[in-house]
């Protein structure tokens, strides 16, 4: 395997992996260990370059050193990301080779599922290091972390409705729902039993049919879900999600959802706050996934430790919403500062 350092100011440690034999192309990005050892997923995805793979390395691996902090862990940033199609290109060979690579990095990353990677795929890894996370078997194993994180979407949510309607009553509310995926389901689940009526959407009618079924949920087209009129929107599908198309549409006076990258850029978070919609920010509120794994990374079984830190999400929200609003200002550079300030101590 040829590994070979690239140059990434502001980052710890990022390595191109290339080996013949599998046909793996890899980087891993370490943005940074000062809380801990690095962890986050490896994602599978069919990039057109090295370059588009090391563009999305890099943001993501920054992106694990926020959500890591805010969700108070001792672990820093990483991610990893395979260049192939997850379609076609997966071999058992390919996963080990990818596991050999992590395991050069001899401590300083952590690796687990993300888009594209499965647990099998972590489990075929996993033969190769000791630092693969998001198991199903082993002593320690915390397997699939999706219901974890929809629990701290969910407990962050409620967190946030006094700041965006003045009480925190979900009964009656509507939520506009996209992409009933692993956590999105479990949110709607947790959202319907509080007494909220659901509005969903996803490109796969299976899940959409489930949740009508399940949840007693009206359903819309995918392009649809911005413009239904409901008080709460949650994203739970893909990233830059709210943008200059979808937020003068927003009718919601919420946006709490799981998915990662939910921004565009810092001018829809500026929109939001200037449309009045209360914006939680979603690195903080998702933390509850890495939660999950850290527990696996950190040999910790009691599950209590878990829960309270997943509580503790739905507290660091109700605080960032409260100096956001009273400084006038987007959460989403609340939550930035909140972060750099752990950081910088
Ligand atoms: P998933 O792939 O299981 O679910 C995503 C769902 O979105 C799928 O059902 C898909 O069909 C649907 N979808 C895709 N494009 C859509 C579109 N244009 N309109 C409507 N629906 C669409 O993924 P997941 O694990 O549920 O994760 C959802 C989001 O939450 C992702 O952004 C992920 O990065 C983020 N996230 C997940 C976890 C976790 O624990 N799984 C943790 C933190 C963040």
């Amino acid at each position: 395997m040829k590994l070979t350092s690239l140059d990434a100011p502001g980052y710890e440690k990022v390595v191109y992996a290339e080996d013949e034999a599998s046909g793996l192309k890899s980087i891993i990005a370490v943005h940074s260990t000062k809380l801990g050892p690095a962890a986050g997923g490896c994602r599978m995805f069919a990039y057109p370059d090295i370059e588009a793979a090391k563009t999305d390395a890099l943001r993501l691996a920054r992106g694990m050193t926020y959500k890591n902090a805010a969700a108070s862990l001792p672990l820093g940033g990483g991610k990893s990301v395979i260049i192939a199609d997850p379609h076609k290109d997966k071999t058992p060979e390919l996963m080990q080779a990818f596991g050999r690579f992590v395991e050069s990095f001899d401590g300083m990353y952590t690796t687990a599922e993300d888009v594209g990677i499965s647990v099998e795929d972590i489990e075929e890894a996993a033969k190769f290091t000791s630092y693969a996370a998001g198991l199903t078997k082993g002593e320690y194993a915390s397997g699939d972390p999706s219901p974890v994180t929809a629990r701290g979407v969910y407990l962050s949510c409620m967190a946030a409705l006094k700041h965006a309607f003045g009480h925190d009553r979900i009964e009656g509310k509507t939520v506009a729902l996209q992409g009933l995926g692993h956590v999105g389901m479990y949110l709607a689940g947790h959202l319907h039993e509080a007494g909220a009526s659901l509005v969903v959407t996803d490109i796969d009618a299976h899940a959409v049919a489930q949740a009508r079924q399940k949840f007693s949920a009206r359903s819309v087209a995918p392009d649809d879900i911005h413009d239904v009129d409901a008080d709460i929107f949650a994203p739970c599908a893909m990233g830059a999600i709210l943008n200059a198309n979808t937020i003068p549409r927003l009718k919601a006076k919420l946006v709490c959802g799981a998915a990662n990258n939910q921004l565009a850029d810092d001018a829809a978070g500026e929109a939001l706050l200037e449309k009045g919609i209360v914006y939680a920010p979603d690195y903080v509120v998702n933390g509850g996934g890495i939660i999950n794994v850290s527990a696996e990374i950190l040999k910790i079984t009691d599950q209590k430790w878990v829960d309270q830190k997943v509580e503790q999400l739905a507290v660091t929200t109700d605080k960032i919403l409260t100096k956001a609003k009273a400084l006038n200002a987007s959460p989403h550079k609340v939550a930035d500062q909140f972060v750099d300030e752990i950081l910088a101590q």
